[in-house]
């Protein structure tokens, strides 16, 4: 049997006359970047996330970045997130100029640490809090960092907050909605989320007048009016095609989220009874909801040895992520090394995705489990 880490086909085929549709009426206007379909989905996705505004970006990297520049975030900043996280979050905030400071994450969640947070600012000098601009959580794996005291902090320190929430859209935080509790929440529409283009895309949302009429005019160049600059933006884009896709995937997504979840519940009955809760951990589900854009188990020992023979027996898996970004050899300059933050550490090395969208079967679901627990009984 063949089970995949991802299989987009599938969802293609679940909507493909929808997406032809909107295709040919977009080919036939030959309007093809920002304009009416960028702004409908705008819509959708502010009411969507229950944030006031939307401004659809060219990616989820995109939307961080242009966060960071609407909150004028440069060379003289440093701004919080975590070591463990895809690239583009501490990347971004590397491209601004400014110094990213990584705190650890909790062992349970993978997400960042409010504690290690709390401490990490409450250490610092008058100098370099006064440097300290923003702090970035990400929602790891599509369930919410805990928000509640990073938000208490960024209002004491006086702090943006820019949630990366490539990975949570439609993921909830005692009743709130991921993008909608910091002053900026960054989306992916990368193929690979849950709510994904055909191409590169993304969305920020954020629920201030000012902080939207900024993004949409970085967007553009800083252009406003047309061809003056009082901002040097840059071409921050959506296309046309991407949002419409977007569209019509979005009018499915709870469905697929409930297909998620629900495959996630069939693995913890499957692993419960398959006995091996010794050697591995299931994700922690501390916020309701967990949307499950990745299942990620934690193997106590061989994780390797585990994925490679998965990948023997035809089940795809992925490590998110190897390598920690205070690791990194571009981050060198940032004075960062091993040990400094043990969970992440930990976590680079132990954890594995397991296949969870939502056309899953349930035979793949079990052969999955069964193959995990084939593997321990070989090995021991
Ligand atoms: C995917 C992802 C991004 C970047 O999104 P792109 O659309 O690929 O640029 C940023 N942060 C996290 C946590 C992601 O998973």
């Amino acid at each position: 049997m063949k089970v995949p880490l991802l299989d987009l086909k599938k969802q293609y085929k679940s909507i493909k006359e929808e997406i032809l549709k909107v295709a040919e009426e977009i080919f036939e206007s030959q309007y093809f970047i920002l304009g009416p379909r960028v702004e409908a989905l705008e819509k959708e996705i502010a009411g969507y996330c229950s944030s006031k505004h939307a401004v659809g970006v060219s990616s989820g990297t995109d939307a961080l970045l242009i966060s960071l520049m609407a909150a004028d975030i440069g060379s003289q900043h440093t701004v919080i997130t975590t070591p463990y996280t895809f690239f583009a979050t501490a990347g971004s905030i590397f491209r601004t100029g400014a110094r990213p400071i990584f705190v650890d994450i909790d062992p349970d969640t993978y997400n960042i640490s409010p504690e290690s947070l709390e401490s990490v600012i409450a250490a610092m000098t008058g100098k370099e809090l006064a440097r300290l601009k923003a702090v970035m959580p990400v929602h790891l794996y599509g369930q919410c960092a805990d928000m509640d005291p990073i938000l208490k902090i960024a209002k004491e320190y006086n702090l943006f907050v820019i949630e990366d929430a490539a990975q949570a859209i439609g993921a909830e935080y005692r009743g709130r909605r991921a993008g909608a509790m910091g002053d900026f929440g960054c989306f992916s529409f990368f193929p690979s989320k849950n709510l994904g283009a055909f191409g590169d895309g993304g969305i920020v949302t954020t629920g201030s007048d000012e902080l939207y009429d900024k993004l949409r005019i970085l967007r553009v160049h800083g252009s406003h009016p047309k061809y003056y600059h009082k901002l040097a933006g840059g071409n921050f884009r959506l296309d046309a095609f991407q949002a419409a896709v977007v569209s019509v995937k979005l009018k499915h997504l709870d469905k697929w989220t409930k297909g998620r979840r629900e495959n996630a519940n069939k693995y913890r009955e499957l692993f419960a009874n398959a006995g091996i809760d010794d050697v591995i951990k299931l994700p922690v589900e501390k916020e309701d909801r967990h949307i499950y854009n990745q299942f990620v188990i934690c193997v106590k020992d061989k994780r390797d040895d585990l994925r490679l023979f998965l990948n023997d027996v035809g089940v795809g898996t992925e490590i998110y992520y190897p390598i920690p970004m205070h690791l990194q050899e571009c981050f060198l300059s940032l004075n960062y090394k091993n040990g400094d933050f043990p969970m992440a550490e930990y976590a680079a090395l132990h954890t594995l995705a397991l296949p969870i969208y939502p056309e899953l079967s349930d035979d793949q679901l079990a052969y999955v489990v069964e193959k995990i627990a084939a593997f321990f009984e070989i090995k021991g």
